[in-house]
């Protein structure tokens, strides 16, 4: 379930608007192997893109932090493979502060793209010239995918699968509505749409490795479906599904981001 990953020696910790953060040795494996493929570019494409994962990720959990702390809870992050953790030190009472919350995260990347895009608009710093200027290309690879990542990773973020934070809101207004046993219709929501992004991530994969196209024509901006994406929604899947035997779910289990894809 979900748990503090362990203390290392290889443990990054520094303190951001106030908040102890933790860097897990894993999250940088995590995130190499996220963007292997930006190796066939070159070393440096790696390393901007570890960067864009570490503030993407760090500015999601501390969308969270702010959020706890507003609500009279004390916070610490931590980054870790394939993701973050937001830790209150109490639990915040209210479902609808639990909401924000849960919102604070996905909301803070949006946010931080804006702030990219904004700047973008008003002094062109992501297409600095041409391309055949130095780090020309660098800074534009920079530029989308502190875009791409901002918005692509909240909005998977939002979908109301758990542990995502699109579960925990789920969670939240199936709690509202149907009392108790809002609990259980959110984890079906959850197995359910979990199985759905599954099968949306493997007709992507089928459809570029046959080369039929039929996504072709989808604006750019659609996220596809990898076959990593199919692996991680088939796991959050079996989890609902394992969770969905439980008779009596644990209520403590809201403040957590598993994925990056989430993240
Ligand atoms: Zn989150």
């Amino acid at each position: 379930m979900l748990v503090e990953p362990e203390r290392t020696t290889y443990d990054l910790h520094f303190r951001a608007l106030g908040f102890p953060v933790r860097v897990h040795p894993w999250f940088w494996l995590g995130a190499v192997l996220l963007g292997a493929n930006t190796l066939n570019e070159g070393i440096e494409f790696l390393a901007v893109w570890i960067a864009v994962v570490f503030v993407s990720i760090l500015v999601h959990e501390l969308g969270h932090a702010v959020a706890f702390r507003r609500f009279g809870a004390d916070a610490s992050v931590i980054l870790y493979a394939f993701g973050g953790l937001a830790v209150p030190t109490n639990i915040v009472a209210g479902r609808g502060r639990r909401i924000l919350v849960s919102l604070a995260g996905p909301f803070a990347g949006f946010l931080l793209a804006g702030l990219v895009y904004g700047t973008n608009a008003a002094t062109e710093w992501g297409q600095s010239g041409d391309f055949g200027m130095p780090n020309g290309l660098l800074v534009w690879f920079l530029y989308k995918q502190l875009l791409w990542v901002n918005i692509v990773w909240g909005v998977f973020n939002l979908l109301p699968v758990f542990p995502l934070d699109g579960g925990q809101v789920s969670r939240e207004l199936c709690g509202m509505k149907w009392g108790t046993r809002g609990k259980r219709v959110s984890l079906k929501i959850s197995f359910g749409t979990a199985l759905a992004v599954v099968a949306y991530a493997l007709f992507c994969t089928i459809d570029a490795r046959t080369g039929a196209g039929l996504l072709r024509d989808l604006p750019w901006w659609v996220p596809r479906g990898s076959i990593f994406t199919a692996i991680l929604f088939g796991l959050l899947a079996y989890e609902s599904y394992q969770l969905l035997q439980y008779r009596d779910w644990a209520d403590d289990h809201w403040a957590d981001d598993r994925t990056a894809l989430d993240r």
